[in-house]
């Protein structure tokens, strides 16, 4: 037998005995001396209370791992990480900074175990037009919106645009648009 064969059987011998392939997931990367670097997208870290539920992250998802759902004055927004690609683009996006992609990339399970620890879940809940009784945006953007707004004025102005939003934000775009000049909510009012 010459060198190169025994050393091929020698390994194949060897390799019967022992696993050839990392025994992931059941054993974790973290586990591994390898460890993920800072820059490495993974894991989302989503915070539910800085999140207003304004469907930015859905708008933008590459693999349509967020959804959001509106029932009556609810909205339910969920993220499927078992189909997120990690691209990021929801992190960059949102208003709010309610998501941050950590380097966990040890998201693997074992087959047949359940998948609800990469499922996120969280429910605002809708304004509704006093005009035509519509649901509007979730509660909680308006509020964040309308803070936004105002923090970025003139002083001079703060006081007139708020009584403005007092009005208009109770309003969806279509009943705030046929009724523009009733409302006297017009921006000219600033100039
Ligand atoms: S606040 Fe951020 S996380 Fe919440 S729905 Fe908007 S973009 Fe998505
Ligand atoms: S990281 Fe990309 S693919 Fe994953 S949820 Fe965010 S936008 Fe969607």
């Amino acid at each position: 037998m010459n060198i190169g064969l025994a050393k091929l059987v020698k390994e194949l011998i060897k390799n019967s005995f022992r696993p050839v392939t990392a025994e992931y997931p059941a054993i974790p990367v973290h586990a591994r001396p390898h460890e993920p670097g800072e820059e490495v997208r993974g894991r989302h870290k989503f915070d539910i209370e800085k999140c207003v539920g304004c469907g930015a992250c859905q708008t933008v998802c590459s693999s349509g791992a967020i959804t959001i759902t509106d029932s009556g004055l609810v909205r339910v927004l969920r993220i499927d990480l078992s189909t997120c690609i990690f691209c990021g683009r929801c992190r960059d996006i949102c208003p709010e900074e309610g998501l941050q992609l950590t380097s966990e990339v040890g998201l693997a399970q074992p087959y047949g175990e359940n998948l609800n620890s990469l499922k996120v879940e969280h429910s605002v809940d809708l304004s509704n037009c006093v005009g035509c009784g519509r649901p509007t945006y979730p509660r909680k953007q308006i509020e964040a919106v309308r803070m936004r707004v105002l923090s970025n004025l003139d002083k001079a102005n703060v006081d007139s645009a708020s009584k403005d939003m007092d009005i208009y934000l109770k309003y969806c775009p279509d009943c705030r648009r046929s009724l523009s000049y009733t409302l006297g909510t017009h921006p000219r009012k600033l100039y």
